[in-house]
This record gives C-alpha cells, structure tokens and sequence, in this order.
C-alpha cells in the first residue's frame, strides 16, 4: 500500500472520525509540529474533498469567558482574542469531513 501525505492522512481522519476534531487532535494523532499546518491543509482539503461529493464542515471557535462564537472567519486558523471581552481564552474551531446528500 503507498504510503499516505500528510493531508491525505489529515482527510482520512477527519472522514473517520464520529466528533468534530481541532488542529491540535490531528497534531497529537498524526504526530504533526505545527497546528498553522493542519489549518493550511484543512483549506487545501476542503477544496479538493468537493469532488468527492463531501464537505469540510467547521464547528466555529468560540470564546470560553463570554460565548462569543467567531463565525465570521473565513480562514480556518484559530483567533487569539475574543472582540467582545477581551478574553484569551478562546476554545478551537473543529473540523470533520461529511458526505454531501
Ligand atoms: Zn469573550
């Protein structure tokens, strides 16, 4: 069996996976340095998986003081700051891949 990229093991996780997982489960699973990796490769993935037939769903990062849920971010990377409260304790977008109806 070839061996997997990194994305294409990053795709097999986020399609086998039964809860939403954050940058830092793929980096624990897959052994990964960096989570700003795992971000670039879920956009990549999100793109290439729609011939698929599936999608990259996004569960939105979500302030843990005040609720603020940041769903207005394009990009997937993680926010450092909520706007609201100022708080920096902002709980992580999450990710898994799901089949188109
Ligand atoms: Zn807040």
């Amino acid at each position: 069996m070839a061996m997997l990229t990194r994305r294409e093991r990053i795709q097999q996780e986020l399609e086998a996976t039964e809860y939403p997982l954050t940058a830092k489960d793929l980096c624990d699973i897959l052994d990964i340095r960096s989570r700003s990796i795992v971000f670039e490769d879920i956009q990549h993935i999100a793109k290439s998986v729609q011939n698929e037939g599936k999608q990259v769903l996004m569960s939105p990062a979500r302030c843990g003081e005040c609720d603020y849920v940041f769903r207005s971010r394009k990009r997937a990377k993680s926010p450092s700051k909520c706007p609201k409260c100022k708080s920096e304790w902002i709980l992580p977008p999450s990710f898994i891949i799901q089949e188109i109806d």
